[in-house]
């Protein structure tokens, strides 16, 4: 089967950048298609979104599907990070409110949702849509991509592409993938038998070698994150690790968390796209920036720039030829705040500054000086 149909907007990959920039284009009135593969098991990694995802959601107009969703209220965090002895961050001073330990998959449903009924076509497709040069007039690109039920292609105007880290239409573009610091993390679904804990602030635990991060799902299970320079699949040493963390461990033990299900190891890198924008095309969200977990703001950031990227492409269809190098000084000054704000992280744990993984991270720091509070939530 074969159909044709024109839009002005196609976006690559229905995440949180893909779908915020669908919603807004859509409720601006353009005509949208957003392909999106579906995820390979991905439950979510327990991410958390900062109090400050209210306002855009709101903007959005996707707040009464967020509110709907499930999502677990988190009060603030524990960490254990230059010091042994553990550390409260509590939210209730923030005049924004909490923040929310994300159930994923509910969390995209609702946002698919939201774009649905806004007017976008969300397609689900079964592998990497090709992207050519259109050659109707007023249809600058040409998508070919397999749905379950045959082959389509669409005209766009204009596309986004909020592919994730692989980026597939930037690079198609000629981008390139500008690496900060490579790291793994290693994450693990535990459920316990006895009901589990009921502390919903997330827990940061530095050691030797990375950090672990660990947060109630709405579910009530526990995921546990091990973020090293290694890929670690094996669950004795694993094991190994947890046991000589102090805080990640008697949380683990006080409620007797067994792992469900294996190990995944994915990458969590942080790195930028360059450049992130040309005329006719923007990336946005973990395709333009991907942020370094620790810094918690991959989701915000996804969110803003699937936002402003559609705005970016209506101004210059509305001719404003600055726009897509207006774009670009958004994306780059939020990766300098992003930078600043990482790397004053890392450079407040000192007690392990000889070993391999912070030394990497701290000299960088050093390197960056001088530093001034940035916050990127
Ligand atoms: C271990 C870990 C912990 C994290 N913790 C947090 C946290 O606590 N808070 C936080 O804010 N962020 C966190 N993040 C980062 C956060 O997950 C990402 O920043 C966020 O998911 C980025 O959203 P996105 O829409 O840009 O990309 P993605 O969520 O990656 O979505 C991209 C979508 O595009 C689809 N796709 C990819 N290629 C194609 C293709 N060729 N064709 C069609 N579709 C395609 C994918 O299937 C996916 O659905 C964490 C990341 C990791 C790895």
């Amino acid at each position: 089967m074969a159909n044709e149909v024109r839009f002005e907007l196609a976006v690559l990959g229905a995440g949180p950048a893909g779908l915020a920039a669908a919603l807004r284009a859509s409720r601006r009135g353009l005509r949208v298609l957003v392909l999106g593969k579906p995820r390979r098991s991905h439950a979510g990694f327990g991410e958390s979104l900062s109090p400050g995802a209210r306002s855009v959601l709101q903007e959005l107009g996707a707040w009464s599907g967020f509110e709907a969703g499930g999502h677990l209220p988190c009060p603030g965090y524990l960490h254990s990070w230059g010091s042994s002895e553990l550390s409260h961050h509590s939210f209730t001073t923030d005049p924004r409110g909490h923040a929310w330990h994300l159930d994923r998959p509910r969390f995209e449903a609702g946002l698919a949702r939201d774009a649905s009924e806004a007017g976008a076509v969300i397609a689900t497709v079964r592998a990497s849509p090709h992207l050519s040069p259109g050659q109707q007039q007023g249809s600058t690109w040409r998508i070919d991509y397999n749905r379950r039920d045959g082959t389509a292609y669409a005209l766009a105007g204009t596309i986004i592409d909020a592919s994730g880290p692989g980026a597939r239409w930037a690079h198609q573009l000629g981008s390139r993938r500008i690496l900060h610091a490579p790291q793994f993390a290693t994450v693990a679904r535990m459920t316990s038998s006895t009901g589990g804990i009921s502390e919903r602030c997330s827990l940061v635990e530095s050691t030797p070698d990375g950090w672990w991060y660990s947060a109630l799902l709405p579910d009530s299970a526990l995921v546990l994150a091990y973020f090293s320079s290694q890929r670690l699949s094996n669950p004795a040493r694993w094991d190994r690790c947890l046991r000589s963390t102090i805080h990640v461990r008697q949380r683990v033990e006080s409620a007797g968390y067994c792992l469900d299900g294996r190990l995944r190891t994915v990458s969590a890198c942080s790195e930028h796209l360059e450049p992130v924008a040309g005329v006719g095309w923007r990336a946005a969200g973990d395709a333009a920036l991907t942020h370094d977990p620790i810094a918690a703001h991959g989701i915000m950031f996804a969110l803003l720039s699937g936002r402003d990227a559609a705005d970016s492409l209506i101004d210059e269809a509305a001719g404003q030829t600055d726009a897509a190098a207006q774009y670009t000084r958004l994306v780059t000054s939020a990766r300098e705040r992003y930078l600043k704000a990482r790397d004053q992280i890392y450079s407040a744990e000192q007690r392990f500054a000889d070993a391999p993984y912070w030394a990497a991270r701290c000299s960088r720091a050093r390197s960056r000086q001088p530093l001034r509070p940035v916050a990127t939530q």
